[in-house]
């Protein structure tokens, strides 16, 4: 299902890829040149219940399945993806805006949960004991729910849709796909090479469109888990909602991560760690470091090596050869509201130490740039160091002591990522032991966890109780069944 320029991006339904050219629609855009691509519709509740029915239907086989059968579904779908690596990586690239060099990363660690997932048997083992009373024996098994639905944001195209179906998938679940209307190119390509894997029709289903078809899913009463990644305010809603409606929820959510600056500090080490973290996809991760905070001293020199760098950051687009190490952000009305950040920071009081406003890409005019942008003398109550602005946008903070950085970091309301560097084991041992963030950096820029790690938010970065990946990701699509047997 080649989606070639101008079309409508099918949904599959049931095995069938369907369009409709009265659904309603809107443009998909390169974000490098602002150039439409494709367009995507805006389907609502007919086509949720299309789906959630085909996954029903496909359910009772797919479940009895053994799961070495399902594993080897999923072997086939990591081999398609390394075959297609690099057009998959490509595809990306374009709709989203990402280097290429980013774009096969993130891809690489979404194969990687794929791998995970092909060890489902062993996963999905449960226990049992023998004699826990007199002639009576005990295990439990782990089986899967049934239909379950996946929502994500536009920053992780095929990354975030991976932490989410092979996993669900191989626990014996069947899946409704609802990815983001910003990026859905790669998605139809990511559900067509697990199609042509062999999963059979109906299992995994594609919808697109907004709040209307997140609505439909969340509300199903045939839908029995959402798995939810995006911004903090939907995913509340999200949350709120499906839990309202009886379903078990995962929703990772919005985030500000702080990176700490001890004087000890390699700052060789330590510059481009944070420099990827802040910049790194434009600054559009939910593990990207967003403030620096120099810890009792060394505030200047780390601004100056910070500034240093950033200035050696080169924008451009991505979607051709070229020499970008940092692309667009994803659209115009993104880069409208990371703008409209550097304006409530300055009125905020706060002094840019780098202004990237104002770059002009003359190869690609009507991109959506932003250069890399640092703020200094920011202080604890200002916006720019509370919100989430997801862009290439840097706050530098000065603080005298490691608990009172600790204690902001705490405070924060968020708690994806938390990185410290230093040489100081004692230091790093205090931070990590207690940082509010469900994930540590010491000495690393983006701690973000792999496949076989859960992706472990805290606090408003997560609502649920068990993250994506991991052992957690083979709990949530599971539900245990614990029988006792007696043989008189
Ligand atoms: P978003 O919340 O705008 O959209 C996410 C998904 O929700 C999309 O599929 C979208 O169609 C849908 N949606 C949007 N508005 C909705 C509404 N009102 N009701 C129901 N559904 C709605 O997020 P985004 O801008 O696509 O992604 C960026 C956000 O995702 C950032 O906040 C980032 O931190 C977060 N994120 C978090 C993680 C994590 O692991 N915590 C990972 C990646 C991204």
């Amino acid at each position: 299902m080649t989606v070639t320029t101008l079309d409508q991006c099918p949904l599959l339904l049931g095995g069938d890829w369907v369009r409709d050219p009265t659904w309603p629609a809107q443009s998909v855009h390169n974000p490098s040149t602002g150039e439409a691509l494709a367009t995507v519709p805006l389907c609502g509740a007919p086509e949720v219940e299309r789906a959630v029915g085909a996954a029903a239907a496909a359910y009772p086989a797919w479940r009895d399945t053994p799961p070495l059968e399902r594993a080897r579904v999923l072997f086939r779908y990591r081999d398609l993806l390394e075959r297609n690596f690099n057009e998959v990586a490509q595809l990306i690239t374009r709709e989203h805006g990402k280097t290429l060099e980013e774009a096969r990363g993130s891809l690489r660690r979404g194969i990687e949960v794929v791998e995970f997932a092909s060890g489902i048997p062993t996963l999905l083992m449960g226990d049992s004991l023998e004699n826990i009373a007199p002639g009576m024996d005990c295990d439990s098994v782990r089986q899967p729910l049934g239909v379950c639905g996946g929502i994500t944001p536009f920053n992780f195209p095929a990354m975030v849709p991976l932490w989410m179906f092979p996993i669900a998938l191989a626990c014996g679940n069947t899946f409704v796909f609802k990815p983001s209307e910003q990026v859905p190119l790669t998605a139809v390509r990511m559900v067509e090479l697990l199609v042509e894997a062999g999963l059979p029709a109906g299992v995994l289903n594609l919808v697109h469109g907004r709040q209307e078809a997140v609505d439909a899913l969340l509300t199903h009463p045939v839908v029995q888990a959402v798995s939810f990644v995006g911004s903090s305010p939907v995913a509340r809603h999200v949350y709120q909602t499906a839990a309202a409606h009886g379903k078990r929820v995962q929703a990772a959510a919005g985030a500000k991560n702080f990176m700490l600056v001890l004087p000890d500090a390699n700052l060789d080490a330590a510059v481009p760690g944070m420099m990827t973290s802040a910049f790194g996809c434009a600054g559009e991760r939910c593990m990207a470091g967003s403030v620096v905070v120099t810890v009792g001293g060394g505030h200047d020199r780390v601004r100056s090596a910070l500034v240093d760098a950033a200035a050696a950051i080169r924008v451009g687009p991505t979607d051709r050869d070229g020499a970008a190490d940092m692309g667009p952000v994803v659209s115009a009305s993104h880069l409208e509201r990371v703008h409209n950040y550097i304006d409530i920071g300055l009125d905020e009081g706060a002094a840019l130490a780098r202004d990237g406003r104002g770059l002009q890409v003359a190869q690609a005019p009507g991109g959506y740039y932003l250069g890399p942008t640092i703020f200094d003398a920011v202080q604890p109550g200002m916006r720019i160091a509370k919100d989430e602005i997801f862009g290439p946008v840097l706050a530098l903070m000065e603080l005298d002591e490691l608990d009172t950085a600790i204690d902001l970091i705490n405070r924060s309301g968020y708690g994806n990522g938390a990185s410290i560097f230093t040489q100081s084991g004692k230091a790093a041992r205090r931070f990590r032991n207690r940082v509010g963030a469900g994930m540590v950096g010491i000495n690393v820029g983006v701690p973000a966890s792999m496949a076989f790690f859960p992706f472990s938010g805290w606090s408003g970065s997560f609502y649920g109780d068990l993250h994506m990946q991991g052992k957690e990701g083979v709990a949530f699509y599971t539900r245990q069944k614990v029988t006792m047997s007696r043989w008189p």
